[in-house]
């Protein structure tokens, strides 16, 4: 961990010189700025914690998740949320406080289960009737009573990519708006002895730039709030409205400013809940991407460059897929820069392929760059969510390291595989 000087001619990230850091840890390598982690976190806290009582925030981990994010986040004061019992076990190992933990899947296993009601996580979002069965009967052998929220599938759609949009009517994610269905769940979770309902949860999609979906969702909510309070006598005391808030990955992007986003949805709460006589529930956000996602670059070594006459140039990169599967999973966009020759004027158009062995492993169609010569480093931007927690090891090629700046100075918080740590669980 030392303070480097940085060069005109580098790329420079948070106060730390890209280039260095690529020759000091290797490539590829996600880098990681704390600053943009807590300016977010700051953000969160000047713009809807301290600006509306009665609210929550929780970052949802599964956009980059390691024990050492773990602390940051307990650090500012923030919950998170896991999907699954490897996320909550990365929680429990980082002494994560248990009441801040909200755990959301759609098929959430009985150990799993299991697992948080021994821990005491303080929501389980319920998707299901089998999991509110399973629940109950878990939680009544620890003789313990959860608090819960039931997911509403809202029926509407968002604009984003049809594999990351989750609240429309088709969906696997959550209860359906369906009378029976829906009605017949709250009035069984209110009467469960080791179950309390506490309110209801949405979250419409990813990568939303604007909140009609999640102001539609909310009237829908608001709905179901006013009915089930008529209906069964159901006070609804908390809302999450997910997360879903957009970043900058290319340009036309514009990071969404939360309180763009929140000032309306709670505008439209506090007066549809007046209106109604309904009291105001605690409002909880779940952004995840956009705490983490600009927070992030990654760098690569440039190798092999291939200049197909009048077709295109592929330039080869020592990652890809493995480590970066949104744009083969969902046709993901990113801009770069050649880290080390920042003062150099573009002249080429080429695209950056990745070393799988797959067509579809392209990170960059179409990139503008200076004259290229191998042993250049690229460094992609907005990586910070979904590429380390999304990453795999095809083609056996080991992870990289995750390297976390704060104030220009790094240090190692996940270490890069190996080819031994390839083979290690094999028999
Ligand atoms: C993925 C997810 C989020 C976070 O989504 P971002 O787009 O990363 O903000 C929040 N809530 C739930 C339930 C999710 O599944």
């Amino acid at each position: 961990m030392k303070t480097k000087i940085v060069t005109k001619k580098h790329f420079e990230f948070y106060g730390c010189d890209t280039v260095e850091l690529a020759r000091e840890y290797g490539t590829p390598l996600y880098v990681m700025s704390e600053d943009h982690i807590i300016e977010r976190c700051n953000e969160i806290k000047e713009d809807f914690l301290q600006k509306y009582e009665n609210t929550r925030a929780v970052y949802a981990s599964k956009a980059f998740l390691t024990k050492e994010m773990c602390r940051i986040i307990k650090r500012e004061g923030l919950g998170i949320d896991v999907v699954s019992g490897g996320e909550l076990y990365v929680a429990i190992k980082s002494e994560f406080p248990m009441e801040k933990v909200i755990f959301h899947g759609n098929n959430k296993t009985f150990s799993e289960l299991e697992l948080a009601v021994e821990n005491n996580v303080g929501r389980i979002v319920v998707d299901n009737l089998y999991e509110l069965e399973m629940l109950n009967n878990i939680a009544s052998e620890f003789d313990k009573k959860m608090e819960i929220l039931f997911r509403i599938t809202p029926g509407v759609d968002s604009h984003t990519h049809k594999f990351i949009s989750t609240g429309q009517l088709d969906s696997k994610f959550g209860i359906p708006l369906d009378e029976e269905i829906l009605y017949g769940a709250i009035y069984k979770a209110i009467q469960m002895p080791n179950i309390e309902l506490k309110g209801f949860h949405f979250h419409v999609g990813s990568q939303l730039f604007e909140n009609t979906s999640h102001l539609k969702a909310l009237e829908i909510l608001i709905n179901l709030m006013k009915e089930a309070k008529e209906r069964v006598g159901f006070e609804t005391r908390e809302l999450n409205v997910g997360g879903g808030f957009g970043i900058y990955y290319k340009n036309g992007d514009e990071r969404a400013k939360l309180r763009d986003f929140m000032d309306p949805i709670m505008e439209c709460l506090k007066s549809e809940c007046r209106e109604f006589n309904l009291s105001i529930p605690q409002v909880i956000i779940e952004p995840g991407r956009w705490i983490v996602g600009e927070a992030g670059i990654t760098l690569y070594r440039i190798g092999s460059i291939k200049k197909i006459p009048g077709v295109r140039t592929y330039v080869g990169i020592n990652g890809g897929l493995p480590d970066n599967p949104r744009p083969a999973l969902y046709d993901a966009k990113y801009e770069a820069v050649v880290a080390n020759k920042m003062d150099e004027e573009n002249e080429d158009i080429v695209t950056i392929a990745g070393k799988c062995c797959e067509s579809g492993d392209i990170l960059i169609w179409d990139l503008e760059v200076p004259r290229l010569t191998p042993g250049d480093i690229l460094a992609v931007k907005s990586t910070g969510a979904y590429n380390y927690s999304m990453a795999s090891n095809y083609n056996k090629i080991p992870r990289p390291a995750v390297v976390m700046v704060k104030d220009g100075q790094e240090r190692v918080i996940v270490k890069r595989e190996t080819y031994e740590d390839l083979i290690a669980r094999e028999i």
